[in-house]
């Protein structure tokens, strides 16, 4: 006698989070299609250019009490972090009053309460995602370091460390020529450095998230590129349009990053979702480079030894989806290597901006959605989605095939905004 016949998923998206959940339902017996307009791993996607960190410490948001009184010089400052295209104002604003709420202490005690779950196991996460696939030689485990000037720039942010150990993390901290020692490629104007252990890298995001997707594919997972249009679900399945085929799907998953709310505002989601731009800066054969993935505690950027190239990654910009690439950031980048590391020489540079898919209350979207049963959201990853990816596709290959799981979402209901 035959089973039940697995159900049709349909996942949009094959960014980190939606090959994730791909994967998943793959492996619990679900017929899955994932969509998405571009290959996976082009660079159209945030999980291509990101930092490639696997910061299971990066339970604190970037907004944090007293936001208000530092923004000025991160956008005003000759090194600040923070970028605005003044003619988006406007556009923001609906985003930005709520995103500025979410920075009170209570706030980001919760936020970071509900990101702690998610984010806590990411390197054996990432490694049980990519087993039996060639996606595995991409995924290290290493230190993670803070770096800081000075023993007082490390003390005004106590609050972030402090919830850290909170958190359960722990760390060492070494301070003067240590920092030097610990790794001689750094400048001597770092004081002072936070290292943690267990945490991870991914030494090639964009290859790895196409890795993974061959390994979907060689599995017997359709890959469809299409651009979803339209969705209508019914009491028998969803349709979806596209500028491509056309499919019905028993369950859709929508995964589709920094887009995701074009198609699931119509089914219920509330949440206030930009696009917090960011940017990366590649050197290639740079003679310098840290041994491990290092931040910038100061300039908020990170520098990661990738496989082939130096990676600078960070800045946060805002001005939509649609506004080309802005120069400022990419200078500021070289910039910043250029005082981390001293004697920096490098044949080549390629640059590169994506979209971080940001809630105000960055907390991301992972749940079913109000209006239809058959449509399961998981989206928002902020700053944290490839650390978080392959977590976030276990919970909800989980949740749509029926399996009793231990994670609390309801921080995480696309309706939370009342
Ligand atoms: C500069 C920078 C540095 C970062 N550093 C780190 C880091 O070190 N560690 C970390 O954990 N996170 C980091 N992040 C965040 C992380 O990259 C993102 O949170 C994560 O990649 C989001 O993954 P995603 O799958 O949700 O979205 P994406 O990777 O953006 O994928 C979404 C996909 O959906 C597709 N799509 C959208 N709409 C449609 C549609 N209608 N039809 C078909 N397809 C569609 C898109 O083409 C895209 O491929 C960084 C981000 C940036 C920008």
């Amino acid at each position: 006698m035959n089973g039940p016949a697995s159900p049709r998923v349909a996942v949009i998206g094959a960014g980190i989070v939606g090959i994730s959940c791909a994967l998943h339902l793959q492996r619990l017996g679900a017929s899955v299609t994932l969509i998405d307009r571009r290959e996976p791993g082009d660079e159209a996607a945030a999980s291509y250019g990101n930092g490639g960190v696997l910061a299971r410490c990066a339970v604190v948001p970037v907004a944090t009490p007293g936001i208000l009184r530092k923004a000025p010089a991160m956008l005003f400052g000759a090194d600040g972090p923070l970028f605005l295209r003044w003619s988006y104002l406007p556009r923001l604003l609906p985003w930005l009053v709520p995103y500025l709420r979410s920075s009170s202490t209570k706030s980001v005690e919760h936020i970071a309460r509900n990101l702690a779950p998610l984010l806590f196991d990411s390197v054996d996460e990432h490694r049980a995602l990519a087993h039996g696939t060639a996606a595995a030689r991409w995924v290290r485990s290493c230190e993670y370091a803070y770096l800081y000037e000075s023993r007082e720039a490390y003390e005004r942010d106590a609050f972030a460390w402090g919830l850290r150990r909170e958190h359960g993390f722990e760390w060492r901290t070494i301070a003067g020529d240590a920092v030097r020692e610990f790794d001689p490629a750094l400048s001597p104007k770092y004081r002072l450095a936070v290292i943690l252990q267990d945490h991870g890298m991914i030494a090639d995001p964009g290859a790895y998230v196409g890795d993974l997707a061959n390994g979907f594919a060689a599995a017997g997972g359709k890959i469809l590129l299409a651009n979803v249009k339209h969705m209508t679900a019914g009491e028998d399945g969803v349709a979806l349009q596209t500028d491509g085929d056309d499919i019905e799907a028993d369950r859709v998953i929508v995964a589709a990053g920094a887009w995701s709310q074009f198609l699931a505002a119509k089914f219920g989601a509330n949440v206030p979702l930009e696009s917090e731009r960011g940017y990366h800066l590649e050197l290639l054969s740079a003679n310098k480079r840290p041994a491990v993935p290092v931040m910038d505690a100061a300039r908020k950027f990170v520098a990661t030894p990738m496989d082939g190239a130096l990676r600078l990654a960070g800045v946060v910009e805002f001005g939509g989806l649609d506004a080309p690439a802005s120069k400022a950031p990419q200078d500021l980048l070289l910039r910043g290597a250029k005082a981390m590391l001293p004697g920096l020489e490098y044949d080549a540079t390629r640059s590169w901006m994506g979209h971080r898919p940001a809630p105000s209350d960055s907390l991301p979207v992972i749940g079913p959605a109000p209006a239809s049963r058959r449509i399961f959201f998981a989206y928002g990853h902020h700053h944290v989605g490839m650390t978080a990816g392959p977590k976030t596709g276990r919970i909800v290959a989980q949740h749509v095939m029926g399996l009793q799981q231990n994670v609390d979402l309801d921080a995480f209901r696309c309706d939370r905004f009342g």
